[in-house]
């Protein structure tokens, strides 16, 4: 018996050998997946060395029209020049067979594959941005850590030119005990899927060691997920510390527009960016010093990325929802996306009385001291060449929304401010673009000639936002830290009342 089985465990083995060999060298995507309509990712994050992602990408069907392969320049949200081709380390093609086929790097983020038609394979290695300094234009849009992750895939996956519009599969392969903080679907199959480039982008991932925490404000749902480095914040005493914004929210927006959205918060002292807000999700990348002994500072810059659903990701111009990540291409509406944001995030804890009317100042100064004589429109037109006036399209935006405000109440006796027109754009915003060069004849439509003047004087022009002025008209004190004046005129007392409320 022994002679008979001796050679058969030898050709076993050496069958085992070679199908080790073959898939070790030969990858292939999933049979289940259509590489004929759609893209297959793979990110291996068991694998972290140099702090760089292994991506490979199948791909199939590509012409001569589709030879460059594409990085972002920049990304939704951001307004700022990313360049994330500087991030790449390595970048291989390859045929059906694995033979290596030439590529050259023509420009900061585009690869040119030398023979598109033959390529069914693409790897390449992308450093994450926290911990490798750039000289110019910083971002911080993608992190590798030893216990945890972030993904934007914008900051790690590119595409081929003229195919942004293809499904894109990814699978990520990660430490079996990490969880994951996502609102990118997953098919049957267990991939995680985006029908375009441009829905891809807009699902950032949080994975690693996090705490996990959900509740309910009517009938949305919300998922915080949360990564602290020495464990001082959990989900649990974020929701609740924020849990009020999404009452507040709720009120001032008669409804909450979305049925599920996901905090992904990320905090670590050796490292901060920018919260970046998602129609379905935001990601907040901070310190744990600065708020572990306060988490009522998120409030607000959570109300902001969540009120972000409104303005930009629906209210919003053609140019945003056609998103050039390649050539960055501004939008003067800029101080709406932001300064109607930073606006409606303060209001609506004010309306609903979580904060009180000595709160305000500090809370629209919070983005910086404004720098009056700028047209908000030119900000917004210059953004991804001048960053020095970003800043203003907050403080200044925010203020001009106020502005905006008071004076839609005025000229409405009450009826219609701010808030109302908002809600209005969402009606009729929802499921298209407004065009770039109208919407300020558009609000204009909607209210009255006056906002038409507004809106040329103290957002296309340069004219100094009549602040004093009209705060008067609420019976307001601007620079006597919003104090009441004495005496007001039932005029005032009146406009003060519908401002101060959700009617
Ligand atoms: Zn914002």
């Amino acid at each position: 018996m022994a002679a008979i089985i001796k050679p058969s465990i030898v050709i076993l083995f050496v069958l085992f050998a070679c199908g080790e060999r073959i898939n070790s060298t030969l990858p292939v995507a999933p049979a289940n997946v259509d590489l004929t309509n759609a893209f297959y990712y793979t990110i291996n994050l068991n694998d972290r060395t140099d702090l760089t992602f292994k991506v490979r990408m199948f791909v199939d069907r590509l012409t001569q029209t589709n030879e460059i392969f594409q990085f972002a320049a920049t990304a939704p949200g951001t307004y700022s020049i990313l360049d994330f081709g500087r991030f790449v380390r390595k970048f291989k093609a390859f045929d059906k067979s694995y033979n290596e086929l030439s590529v050259t790097h023509p420009t900061t983020n585009q690869w040119k594959l030398s023979d598109p038609e033959r390529t069914r394979v693409i790897e390449f290695e992308i450093a994450e941005t926290f911990h490798h300094p750039v000289p110019t234009h910083r971002v911080a849009y993608s992190s590798i850590a030893y216990d945890n992750v972030i993904i934007n895939p914008f900051a790690v996956l590119g595409y081929p030119t003229g195919l942004k519009e293809r499904g894109f599969y990814l699978k990520i392969d990660l430490p079996p005990d990490w969880t994951t903080g996502t609102s990118l679907a997953k098919t049957d199959d267990g991939y995680y899927y985006a029908s375009d480039y441009g829905r891809l982008a807009d699902f950032p991932l949080l994975m690693g060691s996090l705490t996990t925490a959900s509740t309910s404000v009517g009938n949305t749902e919300f998922n915080v997920f949360t990564y602290s480095k020495t464990n001082k914040i959990s989900a649990a005493q974020i929701v609740d510390a924020v849990g009020q914004v999404w009452q507040d929210a709720s009120k001032f927006l008669k409804g909450l527009p979305v049925k599920r959205y996901n905090y992904l918060y990320h905090f670590d002292d050796s490292f901060s960016g920018n919260p970046l807000e998602h129609s379905s999700s935001s990601m907040f990348p901070l310190t744990e010093f600065y708020f572990a002994q306060d988490l009522g500072r998120l409030k607000t810059t959570s109300a902001h990325e969540f009120f972000h659903v409104m303005t930009p990701l629906t209210i919003h111009s053609e140019i945003i929802e056609d998103f050039n990540f390649a050539y960055p291409t501004a939008s003067e509406h800029l101080w709406w996306y932001e300064g109607v944001t930073v606006w409606a995030s303060i209001m609506m804890q004010y309306r609903n009385g979580s904060i009180n009317l000595k709160d305000l100042p500090g809370q629209f100064a919070s983005h910086g001291p404004i720098q009056p004589q700028v047209s908000l429109s030119n900000i917004g037109l210059s953004c991804y060449v001048d960053g020095t006036q970003w800043g203003n399209a907050y403080t200044k935006g925010a203020l001009a929304a106020a502005l905006l405000d008071i004076r839609l109440l005025e000229l409405s006796k009450g009826t219609k401010g701010l808030r109302e027109l908002i809600l209005e754009l969402f009606e009729k915003y929802h499921d298209q673009p407004f065009p770039e060069n109208s919407f300020n004849d558009i609000l204009t439509d909607m209210t009255y000639p006056e906002i038409g003047e507004f809106l040329k004087q103290y957002v296309k022009g340069t004219e100094e936002l009549p602040i004093v002025e009209y705060f008067n008209k609420l019976g307001i004190n601007y620079y006597n830290r919003w104090s009441l004046i004495e005496n007001s005129t039932t005029e005032q007392q009146t406009l003060f009342n519908r401002w101060s409320v959700n009617f």
